[in-house]
């Protein structure tokens, strides 16, 4: 962002919009003011569980479900950004803000209302592209302090991987699709995969998995 002339300012945020009919700036908390023609609002993060409450079904960070998207109460499922659901794979509740988890959990859900239960237990993932860069993030983990990086981060094409105790923990890549795709199912496979390997690229990743499974 910074090299497409994008400002970025952390821990901030809006104190007040200027202008009357039409916006012409804002200030932020520390005071700041700054010109604008046109203002983005990002809504959202919270999930909005009233209509959850007022039927009395669990809430903790969204409305609590498990991994068939059963909520506390057996004739109401959820799914997707507003739910708080159990990960089998992580044995824990997460709640997650990415499309392919609300899809997947919806079908999750679905299956249940037709009495087939299969649990939801998906490696949690998302993408987003912005400028030139892709990136994605897939993976269980909040720490990304043993990052094992296959590829060039200078130029912007590589992979890292969140490494603990042998096993992928999660993985975030920076325009490699590809590796992303072998990623997400070295991470669910959940074997033990060596460093050195990890940031061998002339070894596939796809190599390393079939390897690691026989
Ligand atoms: C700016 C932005 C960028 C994003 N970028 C990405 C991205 O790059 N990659 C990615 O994976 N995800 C991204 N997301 C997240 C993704 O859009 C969400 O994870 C996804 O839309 C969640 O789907 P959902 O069905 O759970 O909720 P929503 O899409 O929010 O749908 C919920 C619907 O319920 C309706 N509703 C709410 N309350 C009621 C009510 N009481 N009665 C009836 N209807 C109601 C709402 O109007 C809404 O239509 C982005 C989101 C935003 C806002």
């Amino acid at each position: 962002h910074a090299d497409n002339q994008i400002s970025v300012r952390l821990n901030q945020s809006v104190q007040e919009f200027l202008g009357k009919n039409k916006v012409h700036g804002i200030t932020t908390i520390s005071g700041e003011t700054i010109k604008a023609d046109a203002v983005i609002v990002g809504i959202g993060i919270l999930p909005e569980t009233n209509l959850a409450e007022s039927a009395k079904l669990k809430i903790d960070n969204g409305v609590v479900v498990d991994e068939y998207a059963r909520t506390s109460n057996p004739y109401i499922f959820a799914a997707g950004d507003n739910t708080n659901h159990f990960n089998p794979m992580l044995k824990r509740h997460i709640r997650l803000e990415a499309w392919l988890n609300a899809q997947d959990q919806a079908l999750a859900a679905a299956r249940t209302m037709c009495s087939d239960l299969k649990a939801y237990d998906k490696v949690p993932w998302m993408w987003t592209d912005q400028f030139d860069v892709n990136l994605q993030v897939a993976g269980f983990t909040e720490k990304w302090n043993n990052l094992t990086i296959r590829g060039d981060i200078n130029r912007r094409d590589c992979i890292g991987f969140q490494v603990e105790g042998g096993l992928i923990r999660s993985a975030l890549s920076i325009n490699r699709p590809r590796d992303m795709r072998v990623a997400r199912r070295m991470i669910s496979a959940q074997l033990p995969f060596s460093e050195s390997d990890l940031e061998d690229d002339d070894i596939p990743l796809r190599d390393l998995l079939k390897s690691a499974k026989s």
